[in-house]
């Protein structure tokens, strides 16, 4: 098929450019480098053999995106361009709104004009909100904390009712965990600019060296060892399900689709740390600072749909994930 990735040359598109391409796709990336450089490109170039054609250009520019459309005769599409930090959007959500939500559905106008109506868009678990229980299923209420939260629900509404109107639309909301990891060439993977939110880039900058320390936020939840737990999903598992997604769609979906993407399982603040920490065979500096606000304690995904729609399930440890983590780090540091 050949599929147009937006903010493809971001973190999640990047690598699910490498899993399709190697699958034989025609992948065509969009983006505005707003939180990327178009330097991915040439490791894409480095990963796969060959250039991936990309277009620079604003989601929000419908015009522009038809245009890609019509060029590379876009089967479908997979739309990843957005901004996705909690902090920046309760600081600025007009922002975050009109860049998530007017993005996307200048995507879906574009696409509507040409009559492209297959898509998969990068939604996430923080659409749940509090949990009633875990792990969250995708029936679980929705009830967003933050504006960014609130831009991904909008959209998948618009989605839902896109799909109602129109029955030739095949659409899939991939709610995605906590994504993690890098390629295992080292060649790509999250590089956040300056002091990192997430903590996994976080441990990653202590234990270069370009940090100090890491600060635990709070350690006595109501948690295995009090630390915060997450459902981190190694990011080619979750470029896998992207591909897993695209089949599903091509083969037999109609209609609109929300599915977890996630191992179903929660890892602790100081596992994470402690897996990491033996992969470097050194200790990280860390201290226990107080809590983070607006954190909750744990959440994880029930992933049994993604197994029985797409056949899909996330494969890669937690080892794997540090250890890809550490190999993009050194290589960086290098470069
Ligand atoms: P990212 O910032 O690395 O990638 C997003 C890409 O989109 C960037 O390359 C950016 O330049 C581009 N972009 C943003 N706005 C654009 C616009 N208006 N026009 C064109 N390009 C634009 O983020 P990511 O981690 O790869 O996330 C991809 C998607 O997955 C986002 O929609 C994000 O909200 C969602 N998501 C991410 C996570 C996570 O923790 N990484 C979790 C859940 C959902
Ligand atoms: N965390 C931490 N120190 C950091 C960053 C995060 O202790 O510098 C904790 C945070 O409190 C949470 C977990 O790590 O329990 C995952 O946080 P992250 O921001 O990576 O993901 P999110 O909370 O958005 O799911």
């Amino acid at each position: 098929m050949n599929i147009l990735l937006t903010g493809g040359a971001g973190y999640i598109g990047s690598h699910t450019a490498v899993v399709l391409s190697q699958a034989g796709h025609e992948v065509v990336l969009l983006d505005n480098f707003c939180n990327s450089s178009p330097s991915v490109l040439e490791r894409l170039q480095k990963i796969l053999g060959k250039a991936l054609p990309c277009v620079e250009a604003d989601v929000r520019n419908t015009d522009a995106v038809e245009r890609v459309l019509r060029e590379y005769k876009i089967d479908a599409v997979i739309h990843f361009a957005g901004l996705k930090a909690v902090g920046e959007s309760v600081a600025n959500p007009v922002l975050y709104y009109a860049n998530n939500v007017q993005g996307s559905i200048s995507l879906l106008q574009a696409m509507q004009k040409v009559g492209v109506k297959t898509l998969v868009f990068s939604s996430s678990a923080t659409v749940y909100g509090e949990p009633q229980y875990l792990p969250y299923d995708e029936d679980h209420p929705t009830k967003p904390m933050n504006p960014y939260g609130q831009s991904k629900l909008q959209t998948e509404k618009i989605l839902r009712d896109l799909a109602i109107s129109d029955a030739d639309w095949k659409i899939t909301s991939l709610r995605y965990f906590n994504p993690v990891g890098a390629h295992e060439s080292g060649l790509i993977g999250e590089d956040p600019n300056g002091i990192p939110n997430n903590l996994m880039p976080y441990i990653a900058k202590v234990a270069s060296g370009e940090l100090p320390h890491l600060n635990i936020f709070g350690d006595d939840y109501e948690t295995r060892d009090g630390t915060g737990e997450r459902d981190y999903i190694h990011v080619m598992d979750l470029a896998e399900g992207h591909e897993a997604a695209i089949s599903y769609l091509e083969n037999c979906c109609r209609g609109f689709e929300v599915i977890n993407l996630g191992t179903g399982k929660s890892v602790s603040v100081l596992e994470l740390i402690s897996a990491y920490e033996e992969v470097i065979g050194c200790k990280i500096k860390k201290f226990i600072t107080k809590k983070r606000p607006g954190d909750l304690p744990v959440y994880y995904a029930q992933a049994n749909k993604a197994k029985k729609l797409l056949n899909w399930i996330a494969i890669r440890s937690v080892g794997d994930i540090c250890e890809t983590t550490q190999r993009f780090s050194a290589a960086k540091i290098i470069a």
